[in-house]
């Protein structure tokens, strides 16, 4: 596939290109061109010049361009999620529930065009002042592999119905589908050079982006350090940013919880998408009451989990995205082992076999009697690993949940509600779940505290980002 650039595929400038690999078979499905700073110059240039157009339509016609693209990508969600499969590698089901959330992103926002709302403030005999949302201008997405079409949809829907045009650019692991649904926007209505897509390295295409002085705000979502490198660069130009940096989302079981939903609750929330969730459950606390019936039942469902080609109907979990993930996530539990870090309940390698042997396939890994400091609690563990903790009671689990640099989510387990309301206050987090995890709606913000990032997606605080406030002061 090509780059979309004021609405036209095109080639990268030198004709290089990017290898996309199955990362359950290590074949090369396609290959999409190694943009440069020359196609982010083109592509800004094509988006600014849309720009004019584009924030002069009202909300409501922006808005039906994105009822229609929601429509067309359910028309076509069978195609996008085997695509997003093969790229990817999660499993069919779970292609399947992104592309539809992706589809409801664009929907929601389309059903709330009436907005953003601007005031009337009413000074006395001083006057009158009309405040109005306005959008920012050209904007950057930077997009990473894990969750590509719904973090696509958090973006772009926002981002559109506000007024401003889009760069985008995907992970280079994963740019096809985002290129397809960039087709499909296309289709629906979208005037050319609204949103275009370039493909190439971070370090230059992603780079090119972040400095280029016209490009008003950048989106970024994946790792802590990119983040960083990201603030640097965007501060030359004073660059708004909502920045999504991951997680170590803690999940708290207390005594009275219900132990087979919570059990439930810890499978899906750490082994979905193979781990690679920036609100997976990263760190289990268990209280010291049930933990040993809690261990029982869980490492009897993580031993009965089908590893295989997502394409696969039995398959629960594919193979991690990349090489460099598995290397990652190898070394690290290795490192546990050799550090005595902590002790492997199961899993705890690759996984091996014929059927496994060109894929980046991990097995589901349990680890407990974890050390305080062991490197799997204090970075973002990305893959299907679960470190499992005893705790004796709320105050040690809170203390202990707090003890990360991270703080997107967390969840607690219980039927009490004196324990729920100390979780909310206390502990740092942008979303504490109670008896569930991982779940995003696009109605309510996301985002959280500390390394975890700047700023929100979804809701209207999403909306309210990719605009400014204008203000008409009115002197009678
Ligand atoms: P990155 O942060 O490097 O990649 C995310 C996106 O940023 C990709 O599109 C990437 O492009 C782009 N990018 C990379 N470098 C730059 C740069 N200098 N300027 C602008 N854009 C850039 O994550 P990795 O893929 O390297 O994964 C490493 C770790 O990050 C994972 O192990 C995980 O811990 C974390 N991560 C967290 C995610 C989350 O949702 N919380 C998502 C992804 C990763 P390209 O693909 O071309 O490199």
């Amino acid at each position: 596939m090509d780059m979309l650039i004021n609405g036209t595929a095109v080639p990268a400038t030198d004709e290089a290109r990017i290898k996309v690999i199955n990362p359950a078979t290590g074949e090369c499905i396609d290959t999409v061109p190694r943009g440069s700073g020359t196609d982010v110059n083109a592509a800004v240039d094509a988006a600014d010049a849309a720009f004019g157009t584009w924030s002069e339509k009202t909300t409501r016609d922006r808005g039906l361009i994105l009822f229609r693209a929601a429509e067309l990508v359910r028309r076509d969600h069978k195609d996008l999620a085997r695509l997003l499969t093969q790229e990817q590698g999660k499993p069919l089901k779970e292609s399947i529930d992104e592309v539809r959330g992706c589809a409801n992103i664009l929907e929601y926002y389309a059903s709330i065009s009436g907005q953003p709302a601007g005031e009337a403030v009413h000074l006395g005999k001083a006057g009158d002042c009309l405040v109005t949302r306005v959008p920012l201008g050209v904007c950057g997405a930077i997009i990473p592999w894990n969750m590509p079409v719904i973090i696509m949809g958090w973006k772009l829907g926002p981002a559109l119905l506000a007024g401003n045009t889009l760069v985008l650019k995907p992970a280079s692991t994963t740019p096809l589908t985002n290129l397809r649904i960039a087709g499909l926007l296309q289709e629906a209505g979208l005037p050319h050079g609204v949103l275009n897509v370039v493909t190439g390295p971070g370090e230059t295409v992603g780079a090119a982006l972040v400095k280029h002085p016209r490009v008003k705000k950048i989106s970024f979502t994946g790792d802590c350090a990119t983040g960083h490198r990201i603030r640097q660069m965007a501060k030359d130009h004073l660059k708004t940013l909502t920045l999504e940096l991951g997680g170590s989302d803690p999940m708290i079981v207390m005594a009275d919880a219900d132990i087979s939903k919570a059990v439930d609750g810890a499978l899906r929330g750490r082994f979905y998408n193979a781990g690679q969730v920036c609100t997976a459950v990263k760190r289990l606390y268990l209280h010291e009451k049930i933990a040993e019936e809690f261990m029982h039942l869980l490492i009897a469902r993580v031993e009965s989990l089908t590893i295989g080609n997502g394409l696969l109907p039995a398959t629960d979990m594919g193979p991690l995205n990349n090489r460099e993930q598995l290397e990652r996530i190898s070394s690290l539990v290795r490192e546990v082992a050799e550090q005595e870090e902590g002790t492997i309940s199961t899993g705890g390698s690759p996984k091996t076999g014929s059927a496994y042997k060109d894929g980046f396939f991990y097995q589901p890994t349990l680890i407990t009697d974890v050390a305080p400091d062991a490197a799997l609690l204090k970075n973002e563990v990305f893959g299907p690993v679960l470190p499992v903790m005893t705790v004796p009671d709320l105050s040690a689990a809170i203390r202990e949940a707090n003890r990360s640099r991270y703080g997107l989510g967390a969840s607690i387990w219980t039927r009490d509600i004196s324990t729920i309301k100390e979780v909310y206050q206390r502990v740092n987090a942008g979303i504490v779940w109670v008896n569930r995890h991982l779940t995003i709606p696009p109605e309510v913000p996301f985002g959280g505290t500390n390394e975890s990032g700047i700023g929100r997606e979804n809701g209207f605080h999403a909306l309210d980002s990719y605009t400014q406030t204008k203000t008409l002061y009115l002197g009678w």
